[in-house]
């Protein structure tokens, strides 16, 4: 298996500047993990300063949280995909729920989002999961498949080498109630299959797919020992230097 392990921390709207440049220091400073690739989700705000602060940690990488879905027009506080890339941002994360629930980002929006990302040359973080009614009525796998279907899956397989799955189930996410090692593995070996079906072995074997949805540090090491999980997406706990770092050295 030659999958990428990453850790990503989606830092959502907390930290100052100042808070964003201490943070993304302990976890520069701490950072011993050769293998995992490490990218932090910061606020647009904060891309400039700390690309200072960590360019010369190739292990560290930054993300945007979003971005538009063209790449420049009237639309007044947006980020285009075009602009990112000129700011060298190699990642964007995409699907966050609370994009799709506050944004309502639907699988359609997210399809050309994912194209207009592409075409820019950066490279994706793509999110999916179900709520918790879906859940509760079994049918978590068919609504993550739509959702890939109709967004994910408009790429072609050359394309998908330059895209990161995170399965984050919504009730999950910062509820301190984490998937299951055993629910986290069940669906990530769905996704894979999926990824198998849609673009062949080869792709679905070098794909990466974390898991997002309470991660910490007392847990994270028995939900990456899981195969298919090839590492996290962090919200609450990427907030915290020390525990971060742990989460990275859990493989
Ligand atoms: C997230 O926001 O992607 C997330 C997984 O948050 P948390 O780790 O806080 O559940």
């Amino acid at each position: 298996m030659n999958r990428r392990q990453i850790v990503a921390g989606n830092w959502k709207m907390n930290t100052t500047i100042a808070e964003g440049f201490t943070l993304a220091g302990q976890i520069t400073d701490a950072h011993r993990s050769k293998e995992v690739l490490t990218i932090l989700a910061v606020p647009f705000t904060h891309i400039f300063a700390l690309q200072k602060k960590i360019s010369a940690r190739s292990k560290v990488l930054l993300a945007a949280q979003t971005c538009h879905h063209k790449n420049s027009g009237a639309y007044t506080g947006e980020i285009s995909p075009s602009m990112l890339a000129s700011m060298k941002v190699p990642y964007v994360v995409l699907g966050h729920s609370e994009r799709r629930e506050y944004n309502h980002e639907n699988n359609n929006l997210l399809a050309l989002k994912l194209r207009a990302a592409l075409d820019a040359g950066l490279k994706v973080i793509f999110c999916c999961g179900e709520g918790l009614d879906i859940r509760k009525a079994g049918t978590h796998v068919h609504h993550v498949k739509v959702q890939l279907v109709e967004s994910l899956f408009q790429l072609e397989a050359r394309e998908m080498k330059n895209i990161v799955i995170a399965y984050e189930p919504i009730w999950a996410i910062g509820t301190g109630e984490s998937a299951s090692p055993a629910q986290a593995q069940e669906m990530h070996a769905a996704i894979r299959l999926m990824l198998q079906k849609k673009y062949g072995k080869r792709v679905a074997e070098a794909t990466s797919i974390l898991y997002g949805g309470s991660v910490k540090g007392n847990n994270a090491k028995e939900l990456f020992n899981q195969p298919d999980v090839d590492g996290g997406l962090v919200g609450g706990a990427s907030l915290n230097g020390e525990e971060f770092v742990q989460i990275i050295n859990s493989f």
